[in-house]
């Protein structure tokens, strides 16, 4: 059996329960090292193997879960963060399907939340935005037209950007080509949740600046949107006139819970 488990976004302690127990027991643990604590591993059971996917292909990989699985062992594969964003794991799944491995998905606090953390802030208030959108700026992996940072930032939503630290002033041109303007509050989160972690306010304008003078080049996320500062409406759930499933207001104002 193989279970992929979301490590989490850095901290030793910010795996779930689940993905813990799951080290405890693995035979065998593959890790991404470019980005996975390896605190994490300290839990690992005498005789467990541990191999690091930082140096190894996805041909590597499977090899290792292949001969696992025939000697009926139990198989970590450890990603960053939660696995479903930027994780590489369709491409295994396919894989171990084709070959009728047994596979299961643990989830793990995504980055883009231990950075909320970080700023203490809401990506979603009530008349500055309500959606985030999770994005990258196109590297070496290439993203579709219709997803560039220019056509997402005409909505002005909060936004999350992955991946992207080493592309700043491209990134400020994105944003401010789609409507964002220069003065749009703006955070760079160095390694959330890691003992590093450095949390920087900026702006759209000043993003390159902040980032160069901290000498920050990866392992951060951009964060932009007037979420990060000024004037919101207080939410309705917790309105004193606002009836919900569970608690009668004052006056009936009903919306969705
Ligand atoms: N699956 C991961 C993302 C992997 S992509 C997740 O859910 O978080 C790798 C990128 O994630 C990095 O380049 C960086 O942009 C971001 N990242 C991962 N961990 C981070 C952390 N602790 N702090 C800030 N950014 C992080």
């Amino acid at each position: 059996m193989v279970v992929f488990v979301g490590a989490g976004p850095g901290a030793e302690d910010l795996i779930t329960v689940r993905g813990q127990k799951l080290l405890r027991k693995a035979d065998i643990i593959i890790y991404a090292g470019s980005l996975v604590n390896p605190e994490l591993l300290e839990v690992k059971k005498e005789g467990c193997e541990v191999h690091n996917s930082a140096y190894m292909t996805l041909e590597e990989v499977l090899e290792v879960i292949r001969k696992g699985e025939k000697e009926g062992k139990q198989i970590v594969r450890l990603h960053t963060g939660d696995p479903c964003l930027y994780g590489a794991i369709r491409e295994q799944m396919d894989a171990l399907e084709a070959e009728g491995i047994q596979y299961e998905v643990c989830p793990g606090v995504s980055s883009f939340c231990g950075a909320a953390a970080a700023l203490r802030a809401e990506y979603t208030l009530p008349d500055i935005s309500q959606s985030v959108v999770i994005t990258r700026m196109a590297g070496r992996t290439p993203v579709p037209e219709r997803e560039s940072i220019r056509s997402f930032a005409s909505h002005q939503a909060t936004m999350v950007i992955f991946l992207s630290t080493g592309m700043l002033e491209e990134l400020r041109r994105e944003l401010m080509a789609g409507g964002y303007s220069a003065k749009t509050p703006a955070a760079i989160v160095y390694k959330a949740t890691w003992p590093e972690e450095k949390v920087l306010h900026c702006t759209v304008e000043t993003l390159a600046q902040t980032a160069a003078k901290e000498e920050i080049t990866k392992t951060a996320l951009i964060i932009v949107g007037n979420i990060l500062e000024g004037e919101y409406q207080r939410s309705l759930l917790y309105h004193p006139e606002f009836t919900t499933e569970f608690r009668k207001g004052r006056k009936e104002i009903t919306q969705d819970e």
